[in-house]
């Protein structure tokens, strides 16, 4: 008699890649697995597959069906609704089981519930996209934590798993794929021009020197605009071509402040995603609503959008985003805050623009880090309104950033550059600079009464 072989599908999602991942491992407890991708119509309707996210999702899946060749398999590809799809793989290849991650955001819960009704009892969820599941930790009689502070206390005194052993060998089934999606194929636009590169490959060797040095200098180094002194590992993570849990076990072991504080901001990325699982309207309500009756300027919108407020730190921020698709945690807390407090226009306005563009955009660090800057989130500051001077004389106090970004800038020495209206006239005309847009002043006093019901 044959024997009957048992096959499974690893469904990969939020977790492209091969090494400490639980979905795929456990995939691999059958004899053939079915590595499968599915480029989601659903995804694409949403408008989050922008020429950035895909630029880095095509390298991603590139690399992941190369690192699956190296053990025997291959990626399979296919486009049209994920749940319709997994369910046709399962019936074309027999497949007893699905395997993908727990995730947080709307779209994934009904994706995951979509799986449940049509492959009853034949689900199987896993942890391989936070350190600390959502969930896992809660506050007496609530489904979430609000506040930081405790929430990371209980986070840390959680046992996490133990990094898995590399897979050696994947044998995949007889089974239809389409090609490898192209960059061009996922999203049509023109990307940023100096994107970093996707795949596990590239975020192995970065964590690797990430690890292997600038972690130590972290807790110094961390709000320093011009020593760009963070791991920039954020878009390996939003795609998961890195292991959180395998991430915070090397940095444990490492001790130290930088390696501490490096840990913290992990924390920070599992802190929003327990919001989000608990309350997922959060990605576009108020978590708390202030009341706020938000203004409309296009022309004070464009100035932002385009890097063009006449604050040159805000700018050049603006500009990072622009070129990279990415931006330094402290240009995003100054560029939200003058966008939501001292224009007062709606932080969804401000969120969306940057998903548009960043490269590790996601739902839940971004609507919440929004919601968390204008004040209708989990901040327990919510009417502090960051003054882009008083922030460059802190985080870039001789203008080195500024002067990175906009080359118009460039040519003045020292702090100076923050307050270019303050130059001599015949200087400022040379310049094709804008004086600053609105006065902060001004501003911060209309936004408290605002705030205050006035
Ligand atoms: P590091 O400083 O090296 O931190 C390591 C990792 O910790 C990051 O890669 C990230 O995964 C996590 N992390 C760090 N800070 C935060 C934070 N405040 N909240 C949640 N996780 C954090 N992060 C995103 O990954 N995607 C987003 O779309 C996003 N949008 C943001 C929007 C605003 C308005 C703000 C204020 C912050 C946003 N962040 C977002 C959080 C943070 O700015 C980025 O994670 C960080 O700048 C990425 O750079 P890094 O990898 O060098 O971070």
């Amino acid at each position: 008699m044959p024997t009957v072989m048992s096959v499974a599908i690893c469904l990969f999602t939020a977790d492209l890649r091969v090494r400490d991942n639980p979905v795929l491992r456990a995939a691999l407890r059958a004899d053939e697995v079915v590595p499968l991708f599915v480029v989601d119509d659903g995804v694409h309707a949403s408008g989050f597959v922008t020429p950035n996210r895909a630029a880095f999702l095509a390298d991603c899946l590139a690399d992941l069906d190369g690192a699956l060749r190296a053990r025997g398999g291959r990626l399979v590809v296919r486009h049209g609704d994920v749940v319709r799809e997994v369910v046709a793989v399962a019936e074309e290849t027999g497949a007893g089981e699905v395997h993908l991650a727990r995730d947080v955001s709307a779209f994934a819960q009904r994706r995951e519930a979509g799986l449940r009704r049509l492959m009853s009892g034949r689900v199987r969820v896993h942890d391989s996209v936070h350190v600390v599941p959502a969930g896992a930790v809660t506050p007496a009689g609530r489904g979430h934590f609000a506040v930081f502070g405790p929430y990371f206390r209980r986070w840390s005194g959680v046992r996490i798993r133990e990094p898995l052993a590399d897979p050696d060998q994947v044998t995949v089934p007889l089974v239809r794929s389409e090609r490898l999606p192209e960059r061009a194929d996922l999203a049509g636009g023109e990307p940023s021009p100096v994107l970093p590169r996707g795949g596990e490959e590239a975020a192995r060797r970065r964590a690797e020197d990430w690890l292997g040095g600038p972690i130590v200098r972290y807790a110094d180094l961390h709000d320093d605009l011009a020593a760009d002194g963070t791991s920039r590992l954020s878009p390996y993570l939003h795609f998961g071509c890195l292991s959180a849990v395998e991430l915070v076990h090397r940095a444990r072991a490492m001790g130290g402040p930088g390696a501490e504080a490096f840990i913290r901001q992990l924390a920070w990325r599992d802190f929003h995603r327990q919001l989000l699982a608990d309350r997922p309207g959060a990605a576009h309500d108020d978590y708390r609503p202030r009341g706020d009756r938000w203004r409309t300027d296009d022309a004070l919108v464009a100035a932002w959008r385009q890097g063009r407020t006449g604050y040159p730190l805000v700018d050049a921020a603006m500009r990072q985003l622009a070129a990279e698709g990415w931006m330094h945690n402290r240009g995003r807390l100054v560029t939200a805050s003058f966008l939501a407090k001292t224009l007062y226009v709606d932080w969804r306005v401000g969120a969306w623009h940057f998903l548009d563009l960043l490269v590790d955009g996601d739902v839940a660090n971004n609507q919440l880090n929004w919601q968390w800057v204008a004040g209708t989130g989990a901040s327990t500051r919510p009417n502090q309104v960051l003054d882009p001077l008083a922030q460059a004389r802190r985080f870039d106090p001789r203008g080195d950033y500024v002067r990175r970004w906009i080359p118009e800038l460039a040519p003045i020495e020292g702090a100076a550059v923050h307050r270019p209206w303050l130059l001599p006239a015949e200087v400022r005309r040379r310049l094709n600079y804008p004086d600053p847009i609105v006065d902060l002043a001004e501003r911060r006093e209309r936004f408290h009464r605002a705030r205050s019901g006035g």
